[in-house]
């Protein structure tokens, strides 16, 4: 890619926090580039530094060393130009509650250099655009959840940006209203041609909604790629075990790996993992002589790669214990 093929690009991006024993490796050197128009995600666990990368992208932190630049500019040499060409939602609310949502579309306009008359017709399209124009006299602090994230992402959009920074745009989010937002991000991309970042600890969230993305596990880039090309790397199909007692994860993890054609085995808890080419094929031994060995079973199930599998490949543990380890939980306060 030539760098005006370039929306976004980090390389190297190293961040360490606090001194001595309080030292925090945020990053540890990530790189990841985004072309234009597309919806880019950053998965990964909390704590892994997706926030961080964000800040530094969005001119709000700098790297200790590493090289970030949106559309070109390099964001320690010009950030005034940066954040008029970026919109950026942070991960935690913004709005203010005790205004109505049109009021805080018309203040962010009118903060960006807009005149009342424009801050207003702006505030209309996307009051409209995110289906809020009912909503929009009720003071924000009211209105349910889905709505205030609308909300957010609007105002981040009323100067009308190139490139939006959205940090876990989802998060707390009911079914329902997630489905809503990742229609809007779509949409964003496709229709009106802005290149997305968004951040996100939800694997179907990054398979539904990203072109690309880059898996980002304890501050260093560990795969990228599309969904697909990511799942296809791993190969062939994964047989999913779930065991009575996780005590015999381990007798049933050396059974199978002594059966042909295992490409691989990974256990965690009461569940057993088994890449195989062909799942169906590879089924009948494998219960035979997890019977024959006592094992006992609760499921079994065969599927291609989820991205699961590919986080799980990568950075060796499952994404679920790893939202729940003790740095991470520190991560989910931010
Ligand atoms: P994520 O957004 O992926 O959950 P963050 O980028 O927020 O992760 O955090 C990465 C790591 O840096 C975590 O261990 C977090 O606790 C730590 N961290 C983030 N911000 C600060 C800060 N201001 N001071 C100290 N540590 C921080
Ligand atoms: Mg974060």
């Amino acid at each position: 890619m030539s760098v005006a093929d370039r929306a976004i690009e980090a390389v190297d991006l190293v961040k360490t926090y606090g001194k001595g024993k309080r030292e925090v490796h945020a990053l540890a050197g990530v790189t990841f580039s985004v072309r234009p128009g597309i919806v880019f995600a950053l998965l990964g666990p909390n704590g892994a530094g997706k926030s961080t990368t964000v800040k530094i992208l969005t001119t709000l932190s700098a790297p200790d060393s590493g090289r970030a630049a949106v559309a070109g500019i390099d964001v320690r040499r010009d950030p005034g130009q940066i954040r008029r060409l970026i919109g950026y939602v942070s991960q935690k609310p913004t709005f203010d509650p005790v205004a109505t949502g049109r009021e805080n579309l018309v203040l962010q306009g009118r903060i960006h250099g807009a005149s009342a008359a424009q801050a207003r017709a702006r505030a209309a399209e996307l009051l409209d655009r995110f289906d809020l124009t009912a909503a929009a006299g009720r003071t924000a602090g009211t209105w349910s959840g889905g709505m205030q994230r609308k909300l957010d992402v609007a105002m981040g959009l009323m100067h009308r940006p190139r490139v939006l920074f959205l940090d876990e745009p989802t998060t707390g989010l009911d079914p329902e209203a997630r489905m809503g937002m990742w229609a809007e991000i779509a949409r964003l991309a496709r229709e009106d041609g802005l290149t997305v970042l968004l951040t996100t600890h939800y694997l179907d969230e990054a398979d539904h909604l990203a072109a690309r993305l880059a898996i980002i596990d304890a501050g260093r880039v560990v795969a990228s790629g599309t969904p697909d090309e990511l799942k296809s790397a791993l190969g062939g199909e994964t047989v999913r075990v779930g065991l009575a007692a996780a005590p015999q994860a381990e007798q049933a993890r050396h059974v199978i790996e002594r059966l042909p054609g295992i490409a691989a085995v990974e256990s965690e808890g009461t569940v057993v993992n088994a890449r195989v080419a062909d799942g169906a094929a590879a089924l009948p031994g494998l219960l035979a002589a997890l019977d024959a060995a006592m094992v006992e079973l609760t499921t079994v199930s065969v599927a291609r790669p989820s991205l699961d599998d590919v986080y799980l490949h990568h950075a060796g543990r499952t994404f679920a214990s790893a939202s729940l380890s003790p740095a991470s939980l520190e991560g989910v306060a931010r």
